[in-house]
């Protein structure tokens, strides 16, 4: 099988982060895409950052329609901060069989080389990349940037920052998530305040 892993905070998971993973399924032949939300300490103290069962709970409801599309939740259960090498080296060993390729946007893409052992994370899995709005293929200037796979998405400048501060402002969030993870936003009363 091809694998997908697509790590991120996912704070909230939103239509961006929907389309890349259905792009890549799509242009490199994927059969899953794993989620891997980012465990963050809640002792950090990031502003607006849900604690991260909150936010597997809204990956799995924005999930639940894709049968290609799966939570992993290894780094959440983890609860300590992960290096994604130590989770594409897991991955690696729990699907031996299977080829892995790595997620991710432009604007992560540009910093890879500062992540901690990125050729061994590249020897583990193909490095792929999708366009965002703001970014350039040009913006990655480090040795990784000719190897990577690069796919197409429609462009959409949605961000989960600009959903928690419209949140915040009482605007709409409509079709820019999941209408599933909208309404469990609402009735929890997530990211009303800022720092909620
Ligand atoms: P925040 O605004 O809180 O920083 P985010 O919207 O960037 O969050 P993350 O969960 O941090 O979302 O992103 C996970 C991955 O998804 C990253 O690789 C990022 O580049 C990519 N990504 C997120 N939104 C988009 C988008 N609209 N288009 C393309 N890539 C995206």
């Amino acid at each position: 099988m091809n694998i997908g892993i697509y790590g991120g905070t996912f704070n909230p998971p939103h239509l961006g982060h929907l389309l890349l993973a259905q792009s890549a399924a799509d242009q490199l032949g994927l059969d899953v895409v794993l989620f891997v939300p980012a465990y963050v300490s809640p002792f950090k103290n990031h502003e607006d950052m849900l604690p991260a069962a909150l936010r597997c709970e809204m990956v799995e409801l924005a999930l639940s329609d894709n049968r290609k599309f799966r939570g992993e939740y290894w780094e959440a259960l983890r609860e300590e901060t992960s290096y994604s090498v130590d989770t594409v080296r897991y991955l690696a060993e729990r699907y031996a069989e299977d080829t892995l390729f790595l997620l991710m946007g432009e604007d992560t893409f540009r910093d890879f080389h500062l992540w901690k052992n990125p050729e061994v994370i590249a020897g583990l899995a193909h490095l792929c990349v999708a366009g965002r709005p703001g970014h350039s293929p040009g913006d990655a200037q480090h040795a990784f940037a000719d190897s990577a796979q690069r796919f197409t998405m429609p462009l959409v400048e949605i961000s989960s920052t600009d959903i928690r501060q419209r949140v915040a402002a009482g605007a709409s969030i409509q079709y820019l998530v999941p209408w599933t993870v909208q309404i469990y936003i609402e009735s929890q009363g997530l990211y009303r305040n800022p720092r909620s």
